[in-house]
């Protein structure tokens, strides 16, 4: 674990050299990253597909485009990220210059989870990269081929001091969380959140925490039942399940239930064929750990379609659970796989009352043709993030913040978001050495006069427009005078 201590060391001795302030440098290391992916491509998904049975086209899509597309706006962007941004003055900084501008953090560590091993890792490192800090990045052990794999080619593209990468399991991140960092962010489940988060406050370190939950999914009867099962498969099954902003769990009128299940069931076929397990374009449950958690969840539930697994391969087929009792285990833990249990409610009012007894969700998905129901939906719950008539594709808008509320999360990332998030808004107060006179006011003695000057301020502060209008009146007076005394010299002449 000495070794743990000595890389941090190294990262934060490579950061206090100051190389890592020039946004020609980051920009450089940021083009070194876009080499990187490019280069290794096939390397990068030979790996995930053996952590994952990813499918090559897939993974290229969900993980590795969103990587080169965060790479392409960050490395267009910064120079206007970073440029300093002007703030109000008020009438005592009338004359001086007042701006906020991002500084980096320092020294700040990403841990990166299984689900998409490659994104949840690289997408923070190149915000934190951006911001100009230096950072330790931890993959997660679980997709361990994907992992071994960042660490070998990160130091063939990337400065090595400034951005270490650190292999292993829990006993690796507990060392890496004793130490002091400036910033963490840490994607994976709430429980080892809460660890991270614990861990942290003995530093002060400030955290982002990319977490999960059970993201609902409310079908209402005014809806085209086609299209929002054909979009409530895609999002559901990809990566077989393993997506922390899946729609976790069904929320409809008992009236559509089959018909939603129908859908379901036709649209599996359209993806995936008579036989499942065959398909190239279906995942596998990541290990044997997860593949009997999941089972756990399906015990004493009304199958309506799938349940087929098998252990040897981790396959788990794509199932839709019916009648599900609120009360039932698998709606208590977020389930991570491609299970979708059915909850009945008999109206929105019982769908929002459900939503808002559990954790706030991660994302919510509302499907209707209803816009007052949805208005409805919207503003009585609170999630992370809310998409309407779709689901997942939030994910890939880096305009969007991307993050969790309460058991869901804290901070947001994706694009500039992140850039923020790994950056301290300094303000600038920057005044010169003339003009005493009108800091009088502040100094000692007190007296009347001074009080009376400074009300005469804040009225002047809060009465803005008025003192528009009175400044304006007195400066007609003043042209009416000029006029008067102009034209009166003139007919004189
Ligand atoms: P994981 O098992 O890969 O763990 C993530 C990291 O935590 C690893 O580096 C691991 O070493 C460390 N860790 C695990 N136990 C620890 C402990 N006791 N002490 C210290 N460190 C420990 O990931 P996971 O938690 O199984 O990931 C799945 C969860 O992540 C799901 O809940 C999912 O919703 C969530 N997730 C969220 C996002 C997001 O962006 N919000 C993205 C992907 C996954």
């Amino acid at each position: 674990m000495e070794r743990i201590q000595e890389v941090v060391g190294r990262a934060r001795a490579a950061f206090n050299s100051g190389r890592c302030r020039s946004l020609e440098f980051r920009i450089q290391q940021l083009k070194a990253l876009q080499r990187m992916v490019k280069e290794k491509e096939r390397e990068i998904l030979a790996a995930m597909k053996t952590d994952l049975h990813k499918c090559g086209h897939k993974a290229f899509i969900y993980e590795m485009v969103i990587v080169l597309e965060e790479l392409a706006l960050a490395t267009g962007r910064l120079p206007s990220w970073a440029a300093p941004q002007p703030v109000k003055r008020n009438l005592l900084s009338i004359r001086d210059k007042l701006y906020t501008c991002f500084e980096p953090l320092g020294v700040v560590l990403v841990t990166g989870t299984w689900n998409y091993p490659f994104l949840t890792v690289m997408q923070p490192l190149i915000g934190a990269i951006a911001a100009g800090n230096a950072v330790v990045v931890k993959p997660s052990e679980v997709s361990e081929n994907t992992a071994q794999l960042i660490a070998d080619l990160l130091p063939q593209y990337l400065d090595q001091d400034l951005y270490p990468v650190v292999t292993g399991g829990v006993p690796e991140t507990t060392e890496l969380l004793k130490q002091r960092f400036d910033h963490i962010l840490y994607t994976g489940n709430s429980a080892v959140g809460k660890i991270v988060m614990a861990a942290a406050a003995k530093h002060l370190t400030p955290v982002t925490l990319e977490l999960g939950g059970k993201s609902p999914c409310y079908i209402d009867r005014d809806c085209d039942l086609a299209v929002a099962c054909r979009r409530i498969t895609w999002g559901k099954y990809m990566n077989c399940g393993q997506t922390c902003i899946a729609p976790d769990y069904i929320l409809c009128d008992p009236s559509i239930q089959s018909k939603v299940v129908e859908n379901i069931k036709a649209t599996l076929q359209e993806f995936y064929g008579a036989d499942v397990k065959s398909s190239p374009d279906y995942e596998r449950i990541i290990n044997k750990r997860h593949f009997k958690r999941i089972l756990g969840l399906l015990e004493g539930q009304k199958i309506a379609h799938g349940g087929e697994t098998d252990e040897a391969s981790c396959f788990i087929a794509p199932t839709i659970l019916t009648d599900v009792s609120p009360e039932s285990k698998v709606m208590e833990e977020e389930i991570f796989g491609p299970v979708l249990p059915i909850v009945t409610v008999k109206s929105v009012e019982e769908a929002i009352e459900f939503i808002n007894r559990r954790e706030k969700p991660l994302a919510l998905y509302v499907f209707s043709n209803n816009k007052e129901l949805i208005t409805r939906m919207v503003s009585e719950t609170s999630s992370g993030g809310v998409t309407v008539n779709d689901v997942v594709i939030q994910y890939g808008l880096l305009s969007l913040p991307f993050g969790g509320v309460g058991n869901s999360g804290m901070g947001t990332c994706h694009g500039k978001h992140s850039f923020e998030t790994f950056s301290h808004r300094r303000s600038y107060l920057i005044k010169d050495l003339k003009m005493e006179i009108l800091n009088l006011w502040r100094y000692p003695p007190s007296s009347q006069k001074k009080m009376d000057l400074v009300k005469l301020f804040v009225f002047m502060q809060l009465n803005k427009s008025q003192m528009a209008l009175v400044i304006l009146a007195l400066l007609g007076i003043v042209a009416a005078v000029v006029i008067k005394v102009s034209f009166g010299s003139v007919l004189s002449a």
